[in-house]
């Protein structure tokens, strides 16, 4: 499982797994933010026993700063595959105010499911607010959640 937040800022792009959601506010972070594809990079590398998204992609190496979090993702679900594991299915959660996940949430599903070279159905995402209450709630941050299942390959 993976998880992650970021917190919320004006002139920030807001961009789950690559795609953009209008939105007043943008995730802040040291790479593009992109919460969901961090959720999911964590997910797959502690799934596998690789580490973590911190270990591999440190924020105070300058190589990772603006990084496309999408492209950190095929790494790991690359690394992961060359471990022996394939992956079966991915389900996440993104929790935040707005901008609503359910308009963008299927070409959030096509663009995991192409990084991770899985068919649509293997891919899941749904849409929650913090009801008022958090962080989240408050429309400071954004939070994603990530579970997924790996096999190990036999050879
Ligand atoms: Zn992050």
């Amino acid at each position: 499982m993976g998880r992650d937040l970021h917190r919320l800022a004006e002139r920030r792009r807001f961009v789950l797994a690559g795609v953009e959601l209008p939105s007043p506010k943008g995730e802040l972070g040291h790479s593009d933010g992109d919460v969901l594809a961090h959720a999911v990079m964590d997910a797959l590398l502690g799934a596998a026993a690789l580490g973590d998204i911190g270990e591999l992609f440190p924020p105070t190496d300058a190589q990772w700063k603006d990084a496309d979090s999408m492209k950190l993702l095929a790494l790991c679900a690359d690394r992961v595959k060359k471990a022996g594991w394939r992956l079966i299915n991915i389900d996440c959660v993104v929790s935040c105010e707005e901008p609503k996940i359910l308009p963008r949430r299927e070409k959030i599903r096509e663009a995991l499911a192409a990084v991770l070279d899985v068919e649509l159905n293997a891919v899941f995402v749904k849409g929650k607010t913090g009801e008022g209450l958090g962080p989240v709630g408050e429309g400071l941050a954004v939070e994603a959640l990530a579970v997924c299942l790996l096999e190990k390959n036999e050879n």
